[in-house]
């Protein structure tokens, strides 16, 4: 297992949609090494999300640390072939991150909650459903598949700040990138 380097904004891997992975792919030994990568990329740089473009690789697939809510992260989800659907009418205006943006911040409108569909590591069919802080990676890293960064969803660029100006008059509080 390996530490992947991260595209960072103006590589054109982040601009390309991904396409979608063959099911007979998922058990090839690549793609399983990729999610393995992927997942420790995530956690070396303390990231809650990452989605395969980020890593250069043009596929639909994302990791994400969202697991039990009592912060346990070691538990990690795995979507290939992501679909999402809004589950309600609201939308919320959250802070995020990203990976491939570094240092910056800023507040994006995301569905509240979600219905997920796709598949698991293993190829099996999987669905759930997410709100809140789940709900927003998910849509964050079904973004990076679709070529969307976080910046194209900001109402506007007013909120957008350095990590050291976020701390100081934002919400210290400790989320971290996606
Ligand atoms: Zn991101």
């Amino acid at each position: 297992m390996s530490i992947l380097k991260v595209a960072r904004m103006g590589h054109p891997v982040l601009r390309r949609p991904a396409r979608p992975v063959e099911v007979d792919e998922i058990a090839q030994p690549w793609f399983q090494e990729l999610v393995d990568d992927m997942i420790d990329t995530m956690k070396e740089y303390n990231g809650v999300g990452l989605a395969a473009p980020q890593v250069h690789e043009g596929v639909r697939v994302f990791v994400a640390a969202l697991g039990a809510e009592d912060g346990d992260r070691d538990e990690v989800l795995v979507i290939v072939n992501p679909e999402i659907e809004p589950a309600g009418p609201e939308d919320v205006e959250g802070w995020e991150g990203c990976l491939s943006v570094p240092d910056v911040r800023g507040l994006v409108p995301r569905a509240e909650e979600i219905q997920v569909r796709g598949i698991d590591r293993t190829g099996r069919g999987l669905q759930l459903k997410a709100s809140g802080f789940g709900a927003r990676v998910i849509q964050h890293e079904v973004d990076h598949l679709d070529g969307v960064l976080f910046l194209d969803r900001m109402r506007s660029l007013e909120t957008l700040t350095y990590l050291d100006e976020y701390s100081r008059f934002w919400a210290p509080d400790e989320k971290t990138d996606e």
